[in-house]
């Protein structure tokens, strides 16, 4: 049981004794099939399983979850049958591994070829039960934990795979965390001079300003206090080395201009709280202008929920402040996962469940009406890449969009007949070109015509996934002149390397 006392400790923490008890059991079975088995790393190989069971046991998920993490690697790698799993640890607990067992197992042609079909298996996973995908996520931070340890070649390949495809899923379920951790290690294992550089700089720069940092934090207290508000749990941001790479490149600034400005969290008891502790800061330093952004009301399309505001402080930076209450701190850091949690009756999580469920049977109806998987992965890449624009309908409503999303997309967005029949656009009551990019705030009103059909040059201006598919779709199946378009060979690979450019804005 060597292995396997740390992790009991932390399922002690939130586990019945019964519940942690038959996880011990399933850590025996994985420690005795793995036996004669060892990493890259020279040690036992359980010791791997058990680190992904830690992962997950951080983010408190259930029994049935550490389970399969605890086994996810026998039904691959040992003579253990699935049928054994059943009998020892029940259906689900199997099912689970069978579904994690699948992800892995087969080997294609190209790598364009790979990543696609395993995108595809990903989505096919998640939508039987979605706890299959955190465990693989996990399985991939522990393997990206270890990457030294692995030759430079599959290092590179494990990398981009990773930064390609688990982290934008990591980021579309809002397990922030782990997308966090996903990019820190990959960014030092493709560049680890960069890397080391940066972070002895951040590490320098970071113990200088302590000083600041605490009486800054000591003026918010005072400020609560003299609001007779309640103490918030006040901490500073810390800085990650890739986002201030990242942000160094995207917004072409120094180090020493993305370095100062200070970031900080407040967790309060309840989201009028959020709003009187806001007021409360508002008034202690100025609000820079535009800078407020009410997530709580407007929540992001993961289900990320705080508020956002910047404040002039009088030490003369700018402070990055974001209020939110408990449950929101632990969906913005594990977003899906916050699910299990929070399973009995909080509801922000059951949104953030639904709207996930809602997301996944959207890429399944994407799989549907593709023709492969590279045509299927080339249609939702922009899913996974969301910078949102929020529009509204005439009467009202909602709606949520990928940047750059088009009057076209947004027809394609109601239904896909409003889609296939709009001959123009109203924006704030203003006649436009179909063609026009969307911008957050605007009105949008579809003009129709019953006769209309799509038409092949809408392909090249929009964005979504549901808009290409069914503009394709419609076309395909109305014999017509796409035929060229779609002859030109989808090069994935390039595809995927602009991505991964962008990612890297290198
Ligand atoms: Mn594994």
């Amino acid at each position: 049981m060597k292995y396997f006392k740390k992790l009991r400790k932390e399922l002690d923490k939130y586990l019945a004794q019964d519940s942690v008890g038959r996880i011990a059991h399933a850590y025996e079975f994985a420690a005795h099939a793995h036996a004669d088995q060892t990493r890259h790393t020279g040690e036992a190989y359980i010791v791997h399983p058990v680190a992904v069971a830690m992962i997950l046991a951080k983010m408190r998920l259930d029994q049935q979850t550490i389970i399969a993490a605890l086994l996810h690697d026998v039904l691959e790698d040992t003579l253990v049958q699935k049928e054994q799993l059943v009998r020892l640890f029940g259906d689900e607990v199997a099912d689970l591994v069978d579904g994690l067992s699948k992800l892995t197992s087969i080997e294609f042609e190209t790598r364009a070829q790979a990543q696609a079909e395993n995108f595809q298996k990903m989505i096919m996973a998640m939508a039987k039960d979605i706890r299959v995908i955190l465990v693989k996520l996990a399985d991939r931070l522990h393997n990206m934990r270890t990457l030294e340890a692995v030759p430079e070649e599959k290092r590179h390949r494990i990398v981009r795979e990773t930064l390609e495809i688990y982290a934008p899923i990591a980021n579309r379920l809002g397990i922030n965390e782990i997308r966090v951790a996903y990019e820190e290690l990959g960014f030092e294992a493709l560049y680890p001079n960069r890397y080391r550089v940066l972070q002895k700089t951040v590490k320098k720069v970071t113990g200088n300003r302590s000083g600041i940092l605490s009486d800054i934090e000591k003026s918010l207290n005072d400020r609560l206090l003299e609001c007779q508000l309640p103490p918030a749990k006040i901490s500073s941001r810390q800085k990650h080395v890739y986002s201030i790479y990242k942000k160094m490149r995207e917004k072409q600034l120094s180090f020493s201009e993305v370095m100062d400005i200070y970031g900080f969290r407040i967790v309060v008891e309840s989201v009028d709280m959020c709003y009187r502790v806001l007021g409360a800061f508002h008034t202690l330093y100025k609000p820079m202008h535009q800078r407020f952004k009410d997530y709580i009301a407007i929540p992001k399309s993961n289900g990320y929920q705080s508020l956002h505001t910047t404040l002039f402080t009088s030490y003369g930076v700018p402070l990055e402040i974001q209020i939110r209450t408990e449950a929101m701190d632990q969906l913005a850091e594990h977003g899906i996962a916050a699910h299990w949690l929070y399973k009995s009756g909080e509801k922000i999580s059951d949104h953030v469940y639904l709207h996930t469920r809602a997301w996944i049977s959207t890429m399944l109806e994407l799989q549907k009406n593709s023709d492969s998987s590279l045509d299927f992965i080339e249609t939702v890449k922009t899913d996974l890449f969301p910078h949102d624009v929020y529009v509204f309908t005439p009467q009202g409503e909602i709606l949520e969009l990928p940047e750059g999303a088009t009057a076209v997309d947004f027809a394609y967005a109601i239904h896909s007949d409003i889609g296939h029949r709009c001959v123009g656009v109203k924006i704030d009551k203003q006649l436009m070109p179909l063609s026009t990019i969307l911008k957050s705030g605007q009105t949008v009103e579809i003009i129709r015509a019953p006769s209309a059909h799509p038409s092949a040059t809408w392909y090249d201006f929009v964005v979504t996934g549901k808009a290409k598919s069914s503009i394709r779709h419609y076309l395909k199946v109305n014999a017509t002149n796409l035929r060229d378009k779609k002859e030109e060979p989808l090069s994935i690979n390039v595809v995927l390397k602009l991505k991964a450019l962008v990612y890297w804005r290198m």
